[in-house]
């Protein structure tokens, strides 16, 4: 049976717009539409030949080849030779549907949210301990003051977007969708200015700066970020502004790490305050501290000092300081130091010429 032209399907002339062939289409695919003709064979190949056509002239590309070629042209391109009514040409009655689902949101909500910023803050060792209040200058838009925002010259307001009517969006047929698009002409703000303010260029912002005061809580961390609800960019077209994140880098302290909430401090002493004892001076946070070692300390033992390292952030308490040991061996001895080291090593029966001897000897006596 050779095929019907797919123009005389639809019903409609060779230069039907799209949305001329879609009515047309929906039209008859109501009435032949199986669900409605139950058992009705005729009505079955009616709608598969309406599918068909509609689908070949609803693509532009195929459209064109069926217009040259004819049904040659289309061969192998409608889709619907085998498999029958399935999905496809049917959702496209639901197209308006699916165009408010897709689209809806966007229409809505035509204004655009302003960008987050981010802002990166160093602060010391301490401040980060303690927290600190500090004022910063974030570059960033603001709205124009001599046109109050809207982008039109003072005097003059933007005029809603012909295209789109307003919409921000346009419609457009993909297959069997009706989709929407950010409109062309206003770049989907849905209004166009016809005559751009001097001071922003038609943008309705400025670059700037706004000076803000930073609140840094005790006990931050590198890495923690503070959040500014609406500092970020200001929203265009009535959108609300973006939000500022403050990000946080902690410099490193010349004596102190930092472990959770507690804070490490290496304290050198020398060899002969480990073996009597000593009081020393500890910095801390806090100021210098006065810390006992007893005699007989060995290097890398680990004095805490409670309460003297980081506040929890946002809570209660604070972490330790630990106090790390650190042996120091003399590297310059005067002549009598020498010798009075000498003397105290022959007293607790070390034999001292020469000095690597002892090690070696008792390596000999454990591997013979
Ligand atoms: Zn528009
Ligand atoms: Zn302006």
């Amino acid at each position: 049976m050779a095929k019907r032209d797919y123009y005389e399907v639809l019903g409609v002339n060779r230069n039907a717009s799209e949305a001329e062939m879609k009515k047309a289409y929906r039209r008859l695919a109501v009435k032949c539409h199986p669900d409605k003709n139950p058992g009705d064979k005729e009505a079955e190949e009616q709608f598969k030949e309406l599918s068909e056509a509609y689908a070949v002239l609803s693509d532009g590309q195929k459209r064109a080849n069926y217009d040259q070629f004819g049904h040659a042209g289309v061969e192998g391109m409608g889709g619907f030779s085998s498999g029958g009514f399935g999905g496809g040409p049917f959702e496209d009655i639901f197209g308006d549907i699916f165009g408010d689902i897709f689209g809806g949101g966007a229409r809505r909500g035509r204004g655009q949210r302003g960008d987050d910023l981010r802002y990166n803050l160093t602060i010391s060792f301490e401040e980060a301990a303690f927290g600190v209040e500090t004022k910063v200058q974030i570059p960033r838009h603001h709205p124009c003051e001599e046109c109050g925002g809207s982008g039109a010259r003072k005097g003059t307001s933007p005029q809603t977007c012909a295209t789109c009517r307003g919409a921000g969006q346009v419609r457009y047929q993909q297959g069997f969708f009706s989709l929407t698009r950010p409109c062309p002409d206003c770049s989907g703000a849905g209004s166009v200015i016809k005559d751009p303010c001097p001071s922003c260029r038609g943008k309705g912002k400025v670059r700037g700066k706004k000076s803000l005061s930073l609140k840094i809580p005790a006990g931050v961390e590198s890495g923690n970020r503070l959040k500014l609800s609406g500092e970020g960019e200001p929203g265009s077209s009535g959108g609300g502004p973006g939000d500022l994140y403050v990000v946080i880098t902690v410099e490193e302290h010349p004596l102190f790490k930092r472990e959770g909430n507690d804070v490490i401090c290496e304290v050198p002493i020398s060899f002969s305050q480990a073996a009597l004892g000593c009081e020393l001076d500890v910095p801390t946070l806090d100021g210098k501290v006065k810390m006992k070692v007893p005699g007989g300390a060995q290097s890398g033992k680990v004095f805490k000092l409670s309460g003297k390292g980081i506040p929890v952030l946002n809570g209660y308490g604070r972490g330790d300081q630990l106090a790390v040991v650190r042996v120091e061996t003399p590297t310059k001895l005067s002549q009598r130091q020498r010798e009075l080291l000498e003397e105290f090593a022959r007293e607790g029966g070390e034999d001292v010429h020469p000095l690597g001897k002892g090690f070696f000897d008792k390596v000999k006596e454990m591997f013979g």
